[in-house]
């Protein structure tokens, strides 16, 4: 039984090869599966009757299963998805206020083998990657089930992006010319896999790097990410200074502000000297609490007190709005389980 799903224009012309149909066929199902976002074969109502029976011989839309399903009171949506061999992710789905932008917040692994001291996903430790097919399906099956077209997507599921860089280019390149997806509004996420992300710089990537930084000094970031201790933050500053060099693009840093450990005016200082000469946006993320250790998150006075700090050394700065936190769905609360 094969998956519609995934697959290209030149797999589903080998399928309705295989039954003698026409190469429109292909092209009839492949918009059924990425622009309307089918469930079943026999929603392909510009199908013949016969030939929906002859194909459902051979085919289903999807093997991805919604094993949960939870609405925030922000409208915000976290799944909870099966695979056939019974491993888990969460995907989650972002309305803004202007609701033309729909935002998939998508897994790149089960579990991640970077372990960041704050992240409730690293705990599970490392289980395995997900094949460019089950990244896409994500976004599919938010779209199946809302009936509404994502947008957006993001790396900021589980996982590490960057330690799976081969799927995770593949279904770019998917979203971008099957869902329709422009590269800009793409964007990878990582703790900062230093050789990587010159690869994605030599590719010329045209869609945004965020790199999660979390620190201002490296004995802070130790603490926080163990990844520092491969890829300290000197390497990391070359690394994003090549990019930025060779792709024109602009990075977007990612902070997590966590109280009296990297909230204070000096912390911010440091951060304005280590970026000075970055060309970057730097978004705020106030930590949101996990189960597993002790981490507050700061006031909102001092998180503006932050944000006034480093917008003084003029970088565009942002805190980034929380999402979802009542279905534990916002940044760093994503574990891939039921409970
Ligand atoms: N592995 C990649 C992408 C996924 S994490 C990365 O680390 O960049 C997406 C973002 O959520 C990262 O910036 C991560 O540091 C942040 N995050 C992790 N735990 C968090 C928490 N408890 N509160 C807020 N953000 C968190
Ligand atoms: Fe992995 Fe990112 Fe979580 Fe760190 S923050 S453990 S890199 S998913």
């Amino acid at each position: 039984m094969k998956t519609l799903s995934g697959l290209s224009l030149k797999e589903i012309e080998e399928i309705t090869d295989s039954l003698k149909a026409s190469k429109f066929r292909a092209r009839q199902i492949h918009n059924w599966i990425y622009l309307k976002s089918v469930k079943e074969i026999d929603e392909m109502t510009d199908l013949s009757v016969k030939f929906r029976e002859e194909l459902k011989q051979i085919a289903r839309v999807s093997d991805v299963k919604i094993k949960v399903k939870q609405v925030s009171s922000d409208g915000t949506i976290k799944y909870l998805l099966e695979y056939p061999d019974g491993e888990c992710v969460e995907t989650v789905l972002m309305r803004f206020d202007n609701r033309a932008n729909l935002t998939a917040c998508v897994s790149s692994q089960v579990g991640c083998a970077v372990n960041c001291s704050f992240c409730a996903t690293g705990k599970r430790g490392f289980i395995r990657n997900l094949s460019y097919k089950e990244i896409i399906e994500q976004v599919l099956s938010i779209q199946r089930d809302t009936g509404l077209k994502v947008t957006n997507v993001v790396f900021m599921g589980q996982g590490e992006p960057l330690l799976n860089l081969d799927n995770v280019l593949k279904a770019m390149e998917i979203f971008n010319e099957n869902f329709q997806i422009g590269a800009r509004r793409l964007t990878v996420s990582t703790s900062g896999i230093v050789p990587q992300m010159n690869k994605l710089a030599e590719l010329d990537m045209q869609s945004t790097l965020a790199v999660s930084l979390h620190a201002p000094n490296h004995e802070i970031r130790k603490k926080l990410m163990q990844i520092e201790n491969k890829y300290d933050m000197k390497s990391l500053h070359t690394a994003m200074k090549n990019y930025v060099d060779k792709t024109g693009r602009r990075i977007t840093i990612e902070y997590l502000l966590i109280k009296g450990l990297n909230d204070t005016i000096q912390s911010a200082k440091e951060l304005a000297e280590y970026l000075h000469d970055i060309k970057c946006n730097i978004n705020l993320i106030p930590y949101n609490p996990t189960a597993d250790n002790d981490y507050q998150r700061p006031s909102n006075n001092s998180i503006m007190k932050f944000k006034y700090l480093l917008e003084h050394s003029g970088k565009k700065v942002t805190v980034r709005l929380e999402r979802g936190a009542d279905i534990d769905a916002a940044c760093g609360q994503l574990k891939g389980k039921v409970s």
